[in-house]
């Protein structure tokens, strides 16, 4: 293998694709594969990705049908698996030969390249290289340190999507043995939002509709959502409601590939052929306009009902399971078309066109990402959908309902397993009684205030499991500093990662299997669970030997690092645990609601879906009804001679790692540095494609954010809008600028200015 270069940008630009996937997704595929791994290795992983027996990707959660493909992935799913299956190693020779200082020159891309870690490694305080460390001594010093806090609460134990059921149920019970409820975890900062909302709505924290419903649906809104990149192989589904006669229709500030048209690589069709076309209609709408485009719908509802009595609203489902009603309508007759056209940018004709699409369906689903959860008013944003949801009984029946899609594999299911700071009594009870403990009960600290806590010298030791902390966070420069400030950091990590050079005092690595190893424990071999978006809870078995012999599963690295540091204070079996995992699943049927049986129920091929009450109009609100909700009229807009900015994924990109320097379904090519803004925009602003800006960010607090030399991409935006790559500009959103409730950072709404770069290259 060629050695890895740090790239340099070198942009060129093509027009934006109008289509995703077909034969080229196919050939980035397995190009990328077999950049990092061998033919054999590819055609070992790639058959059994996402297979009943196989592997689950651990990219995003989107479900499996039931009658599974032979080939059931996606471009992105192939290239992380085998970006996770790569021959290439890291040493504790790498670690000799390049400082941490050294290592945090090197862009994300170029540290991700390197390959698997392999042993454990510790940064001892003052120290400039990382240096080798036996396991047992490893969990010493994390013991040490976590039992020398002067309170559990000093404590942070973060959790990435990646997480398998079994390893999450272990590291929420090891925090709370210890003491807290610090669990900050990924979602936190993307689908906060949305549980916070339909919790407050619906009862229920998830999604509400399975891949039937989308197949069977009449009318699907596809909202802040990319799915060609995020999601690919939600675009099969939407093909399928095509089909089947439904319509879709897409709502963001970009027109994205996917949603125009989808060629699928399972069928001749979609290899050779046009392929099918995704959105009936598209609205392009600025960054937060959402919420008023969701209240003129209900609006023009409200309106269609007086007109015609009876025959636009579903009052037998709004009397029998909802409460509100009379308030919110009230509220909502008092909405401004005037404040609707500007917040959306659309025209009035545009919303009235969904309109009468709303009003032809008798089945309608909405479908969300990060364009709506990462907003101030991203809360809102979603409850008024679940209004728009609830006036025609579109909740709790075939083909209708609401699907918040989530990022990470297994980001709903760590959710599920206990990682939450603030988890019902219900829950803490249940654990308590199985494991002959007392939970703490005072709440712990999210994603955000775990920053703030590091920053204030509150919080002192930081155990991450997967995923890269310093880079899935916003305001980069004060999360540096505060993860600078701990005594000790622990990264329990498969790849090399910028939170691996951003140490505190005593930093350690610790290096675990991926979803594509073979995990060898006491009892033999042992397969983990996740949970994807629609609520199937489903095996996954890794098929490849590990990248290292010194590799420890996350149930082993958890399992022991509890011991040594609990000792006998608590009663919890962490060998047996560790031995077999079944015995963990034991312990998650008694504690989790709906895992009854769980270790035979997994052996049914495809697994099982976990019961979801709102399905039979149960709601667990305080009142036992869906609610009805006002939220008052809020939007987003930029001063003058500003924009809003959003931050989002390339295509060439697995969450903060970029895979190559493209985007390629946005033309974009050899470069991330690039801000892409609407033609007429740039006009008034006096600046001309590729000239090169900082972009800087506007914030109350006066400190100046500013992430430097971007060149300036001339492209179809929504007017006052803007939108570059993260976690480039991560720097730019403020820490404390988050969703109301949620405290999501609100990285699809920062308001900022382009100033000339004084570099020129
Ligand atoms: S759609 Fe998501 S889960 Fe499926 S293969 Fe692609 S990245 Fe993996």
């Amino acid at each position: 293998m060629s050695p890895i270069e740090d790239p340099r940008d070198d942009l060129s630009v093509t027009p934006p694709k109008k289509w995703a996937a077909g034969a080229p997704a196919v050939a980035h595929a397995i190009g990328y594969s077999l950049s990092q791994t061998s033919p054999v290795r590819t055609a070992l992983t790639l058959l059994s990705l996402n297979q009943t027996k196989g592997i689950d990707c651990p990219g995003c959660a989107w479900p499996e049908p039931s009658h599974r493909h032979r080939n059931e992935y996606c471009e992105n799913g192939a290239k992380h698996i085998n970006d996770e299956a790569t021959t290439r190693r890291v040493t504790d020779d790498f670690f000799s030969r390049h400082s941490i200082d050294e290592l945090d020159g090197k862009s994300d891309y170029w540290l991700n390249q390197q390959g698997r870690l392999t042993e454990p490694m510790i940064k001892r305080p003052g120290r400039a290289h990382y240096e080798r460390i036996r396991w047992t001594e490893a969990f010493d010093v994390i013991a040490e340190e976590l039992r020398a806090l002067n309170t559990p609460d000093e404590a942070l134990f973060y959790t990435s999507g990646r997480v398998s059921n079994e390893a999450a149920f272990l590291l929420q019970l090891f925090a709370r043995a210890f003491g807290t409820n610090n669990l900050p975890d990924c979602s936190n900062m993307c689908h906060e939002s949305s549980g916070s909302a339909l919790n407050e709505t619906l009862g229920t924290g998830k999604g509400t509709v399975s891949l039937d419903d989308i197949y069977d649906a009449d009318l699907i809104l596809v909202v802040g959502q990319n799915p060609g990149t995020n999601h690919p192989r939600m675009l099969s589904a939407l093909e399928q409601t095509k089909r089947n006669g439904g319509h879709v229709i897409a709502v963001n500030p970009l027109p994205e590939a996917g949603l125009i048209r989808f060629k699928n690589p399972q069928n001749a069709r979609g290899m050779i052929g046009r392929g099918t076309a995704i959105a009936d209609q598209f609205l392009q709408i600025r960054p937060g306009g959402d919420l008023a485009l969701f209240q003129a719908l209900n609006l023009l509802l409200l309106e269609a009902e007086d007109a015609a009595p009876g025959a636009v609203l579903d009052h037998d489902f709004i009397r029998a399971h909802t409460t509100g009603f009379a308030a919110f309508a009230e509220a909502t007759r008092k909405v401004s078309w005037e404040d609707v056209l500007v917040a959306t940018g659309l025209s009035r004709d545009e919303i009235e066109q969904v309109h009468q699409r709303v009003l032809g369906s008798k089945k309608v689903i909405v479908c969300w990402a990060m364009g709506l959860t990462q907003q101030k008013h991203g809360v809102p944003t979603i409850r008024e959908l679940v209004n728009f949801l609830l006036l025609r009984g579109n909740i709790g029946k075939p083909g209708a309902g609401v699907c918040p899609v989530r990022g990470h594999s297994n980001v709903q299911g760590d959710r599920t397993m206990g990682i939450w700071e603030r988890m019902p009594k219900d829950f803490m009870d249940a654990l308590g009684r199985e494991f002959d403990f007392t939970p703490p009960e005072h709440h712990g600290l999210d994603s955000v205030d775990a920053i703030r806590a590091m920053r204030d010298g509150h919080a002192k030791v930081f155990v991450g499991v997967a995923g890269n902390f310093v880079r899935a966070t916003p305001d980069s420069l004060v999360t540096e500093d505060a993860l600078r400030r701990c005594r000790l950091t622990v990264q329990i990590s498969t790849k090399l990662n910028r939170s691996h050079t951003v140490c505190g005092e005593t930093a350690l690595i610790l290096p675990t299997l991926g979803r594509s190893d073979r995990d060898m424990q006491a009892s033999g071999e042992q397969f983990v669970t996740v949970e994807d978006s629609m609520s199937e809870v489903h095996a996954s078995r890794g098929r490849l030997d590990p990248a290292s012999a010194s590799l420890l599963s996350e149930v082993a690295i958890i399992s022991r690092l509890a011991r040594r540091t609990l000792g006998q204070s608590v009663a919890i079996p962490w060998e047996k645990f560790e031995a077999d995992y079944g015995v963990i699943r034991d312990s998650i049927s008694r504690v989790v609601p709906g895992f009854d049986a769980f270790n035979e129920r997994i052996m049914k091929p495809g697994g099982f879906r976990l019961p979801n009450p709102v399905n039979e109009h149960i709601f667990r609100t305080p009142s036992g009804k869906a609610v009805f909700t006002c939220n008052e009229f809020s939007m987003l807009q930029a001063p003058e001679g500003h924009l809003v900015l959003q931050s989002l994924r390339s295509h060439d990109q697995w969450n903060t790692i970029p895979y190559a320097m493209n985007d390629r379904y946005r033309g974009i090519h050899n470069a991330r540095r690039v801000v892409l803004v609407n033609p007429e925009d740039l006009d008034e602003l006096g600046l001309v494609d590729r000239d090169l800006v900082d972009i800087v960010s506007v914030w109350h607090d006066g400190v100046e954010r500013r992430a430097e030399e971007f060149r300036v991409v001339a492209y179809p935006a929504a007017r006052g809008s803007a939108a570059a790559y993260y976690p480039e500009t991560n720097v730019l959103v403020p820490l404390d600028s988050v969703a109301d409730i949620s405290n999501t950072p609100t990285s699809k709404g920062v308001v900022v200015r382009l100033e000339p770069a004084h570099a020129i290259t």
